[in-house]
């Protein structure tokens, strides 16, 4: 999205991404209202959704056995008021493809950065892991998620705010087309969600912060019982054949002190690692790559030098960052941290109790999830 925008605004960009290509679990399939608008507002909103996706209006899970509505999306006033469920292969797919019409935009596939130039204190080109070097005539930015670069290379201080859980993800069979894209269900020390991909359930099986080869050794027979006792209606007796199925997601919560210096600006997870709590973490690296084009796109394009605007684009967004991790953490220590511990879990706490009693009180969620804190409208230029 960054790409694509400061391309738009007429300046030269060169996305470097390590895979041949996108298709494989990049955690998360959730599209929120607010990535919605911004491609509204980009005039390409229509066909992201001729693209294979399901829509969800309200969140739901399941506690001790029994349903509870806590969010509904479907009063935002905004274009898309829902949650659109799309594989993230598909949705990167979507913005290669759009963004390629600005002609100043090149991808490179297979391009593994693996070291930083610097000159003179200042970043100002990228090392590839085939050997070569490449310039960035204004500005380096790091979008390369939570393993980022700069976090290997301790450029800029990270600060921990820790995370209980894991998430172990894998795929079952669907014995019929029964489903409705989301899912989730807490029960004593168990909790999953089952993302309906159609053909066959996606599925996160949250398992205590590094336990992942303890919970494994329990073996597939266990981990299926588990789902069942999660989902009893659903026939989840097919596939899970191998240990190799299972996929260690590891969850992070953590944000760097800086997200810049000279010549460098990490956004998204480079910069604030979300945990998977609120489908969140893609929608706020989105509303990232909008500030910083809105910020240092003209500046750039018209041949300045970004740095003294790069403070600008952290001060803009660390704010929206801090309230949604601190939701992240008191969820991860009020909830999930409980369940995980093996304490009885009898019935849902008193909020979501009363979000479910009264329908109005639940757009409340839907709007912070849906639409996010301090929303970014695309003020970027275009060439
Ligand atoms: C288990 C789990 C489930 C989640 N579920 C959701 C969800 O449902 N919805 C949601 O919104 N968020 C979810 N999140 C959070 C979400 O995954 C991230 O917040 C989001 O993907 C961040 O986007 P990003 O572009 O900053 O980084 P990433 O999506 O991590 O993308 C980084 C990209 O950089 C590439 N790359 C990395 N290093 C290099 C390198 N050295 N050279 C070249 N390329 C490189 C990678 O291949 C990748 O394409 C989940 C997180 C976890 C752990």
């Amino acid at each position: 999205m960054a790409g694509l925008l400061f391309a738009r605004a007429g300046v030269s960009v060169r996305v470097l991404e390590k895979h041949a290509d996108f298709f494989r679990d990049f955690r998360g399939d959730t599209v929120h209202p607010s990535t919605m608008e911004i491609l509204s507002q980009l005039g390409m909103l229509e066909r992201f959704l001729e693209r294979p996706h399901d829509r969800v209006t309200q969140a739901q899970i399941r506690i001790a056995g029994r349903d509870y509505t806590i969010g509904d999306l479907s009063h935002l006033d905004t274009p898309a008021p829902f949650i659109a469920m799309m594989p993230q292969w598909e949705f990167l797919d979507f913005l290669r493809d759009e963004a390629e019409a600005f002609p100043g935009f090149a991808l490179d596939m297979e391009a593994e950065v693996t070291g930083l130039l610097e000159e003179s204190g200042r970043i100002n080109g990228v090392r590839l892991a085939d050997g070569r070097e490449m310039r960035a005539g204004k500005l380096v930015l790091m979008t390369d998620g939570r393993a980022s670069l700069v976090r290997r290379l301790g450029l800029l201080p990270l600060t921990q705010l820790g995370a209980p859980m894991d998430v172990l993800w894998f795929r079952l069979e669907k014995a019929d087309n029964a489903g409705d894209a989301l899912r989730g269900a807490v029960g004593t020390s168990r909790m999953a969600v089952l993302i309906d991909r159609r053909t066959y359930w996606q599925v996160a099986f949250l398992i205590p912060k590094d336990a992942a080869d303890e919970v494994k050794a329990r073996g597939l027979d266990w981990l299926r019982g588990e789902m069942q006792a999660l989902f009893p209606e659903l026939d989840l007796s097919g596939g899970l054949t191998s240990e190799a199925d299972l996929h260690l997601l590891s969850v992070a919560l953590d944000r760097l002190d800086s997200w810049h210096r000279p010549g460098l600006l990490a956004i998204g997870d480079a910069a604030h690692a979300m945990s998977p709590i609120g489908g969140i973490g893609i929608n706020l690296a989105i509303q990232d790559a909008v500030a910083a084009a809105n910020i240092l796109a003209g500046p750039i394009a018209r041949g300045e030098n970004p740095d003294p605007l790069l403070p600008k684009v952290q001060k803009r967004r660390e704010f929206p960052t801090r309230v949604i991790q601190a939701g992240q953490k008191l969820a991860q220590d009020n909830v999930i941290g409980t369940v995980l511990s093996g304490t009885p879990i009898t019935g849902a706490p008193r909020i979501l109790r009363l979000l479910d009693r009264f329908p109005g009180l639940r757009r409340i969620p839907g709007r912070i999830i849906g639409l996010g804190v301090r929303r970014e409208r695309v003020r970027s230029p275009k060439a």
